[in-house]
């Protein structure tokens, strides 16, 4: 990490604050800001396919194996929206205990509780798409995802070559993972040294041990491979969506790491939301695609996001600040596009300079 980040909290201050007490209002008139009876439900849902797939992928027919191995990685992603990701910003239980065992459900798809908690909740949320600072707009020298980084000349073919990285990057996090545990100095505590080798043994269990002791061996590597490429590119379709737009900004911090706006309003400029009526993405993202929302108030549970995107786009029409929302999942996805295309394409430095 580079020099330390601070906000200006006075710019933008009145926006912030209209827009917290209101949406802090909803939240407690709503019911709290917990997951509800039908949250868990769904979470019950999402286990039994889980399992369901999990089951059905382990087949020696060629086509079953493939198919049914893409979908447990597009299951594995779904755990992740919608159950790992709210547990392990403590928004889905006011049990600390029921928080963290269903975080843990990040080891059991091959990521680790552990690394999830500093890359996203510590970096990504305090300094979205800060270059530097958060990791999700960094994987130079590979992809140049933010204006503030250096142009190199394969960049200008990123926009195609990015999908198969995507489709590996969910292993790139596995093996990342394994890298820094074993080059030690994690800071972890022996009970987060113990949770994390449980977790890499049951990962190693589910997705290696069992299907090569029951597969021929060039069948669970299929399957494995697959299940990989449908997680890594299950978390792509969705993530990037929200923070690498053409529509989003990417703020610099002065010499002194001042950023020039209220933390809360940068949440917002930084972020995209999309397709906030659907349905079908509310029941499947886990609130991801309504991440204005997210940001905002990132220890309250998915169900309130869509009254949340309510107010918020009231204060920021009040307040005239810029807030981006694509009407469908497909305008995020092209916006994206784009974004990678002109930072491939050029040097323009189209940052938001504090
Ligand atoms: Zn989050």
């Amino acid at each position: 990490m580079e020099k330390e980040i601070t906000f200006n909290h006075l710019r933008n201050a009145e926006a912030a604050s209209y827009i917290k007490k209101r949406g802090d209002a909803y939240i407690a008139l709503n019911g709290g800001r917990f997951a509800n009876t039908q949250a868990h439900i769904k979470s019950i849902i999402i286990v039994i396919l889980f399992v369901y797939v999990y089951k059905s992928g382990l087949v020696s027919a060629v086509w079953p194996a493939i198919i049914f191995s893409f979908l447990r990685g597009i299951m594995m992603g779904g755990i992740g929206f919608n159950i790992m990701h709210a547990a392990a910003h403590r928004s889905y239980s006011p049990y600390s205990l029921i928080n963290k065992t269903l975080a843990f459900t990040a080891d059991l798809v091959g990521w680790s509780m552990f690394q999830w908690n500093i890359v996203h909740n510590q970096e990504h949320h305090s300094y979205p798409n800060i270059d530097g600072h958060d990791n999700d707009v960094n994987n130079e020298p590979f992809l140049r995802q933010s204006p503030s980084q250096k142009r190199r000349w394969f960049h200008k073919y990123q926009h195609w070559y990015m999908y198969a990285l995507y489709a590996i990057s969910s292993l790139v996090i596995l093996v990342n993972d394994i890298r820094r545990y074993f080059k030690g100095n994690t800071g972890m505590t022996q009970r987060e040294h113990f949770v994390w080798l449980i977790g890499k043994a049951l990962y190693c269990l589910l997705y290696l041990f069992i299907p090569f002791y029951l597969l021929e061996w060039k069948i669970a590597l299929l399957g494995f491979l697959c299940m990989h490429v449908g997680l890594g590119l299950t978390l792509n379709f969705v993530f990037p969506l929200a923070h690498l737009s053409e529509d989003v900004a990417y703020p610099v911090p002065d010499e002194s790491g001042v950023i020039d706006n209220n933390n809360r309003i940068h949440q917002i400029e930084t972020t995209a939301n999309f397709g906030a009526d659907s349905i079908i993405l509310e029941l499947a993202l886990g609130g991801l695609h309504l991440q204005q929302s997210h940001h905002f108030w990132p220890h309250v549970h998915e169900r309130h996001y869509r009254g949340l995107n309510k107010i918020i786009q009231e204060g920021c029409t009040l307040y005239g600040i810029k807030s981006k929302s694509y009407k469908y999942w497909g305008g995020a996805f092209l916006s994206h596009y784009r974004h990678m295309r002109n930072m491939g394409r050029s040097d323009a430095n189209l940052a938001i300079a504090a």
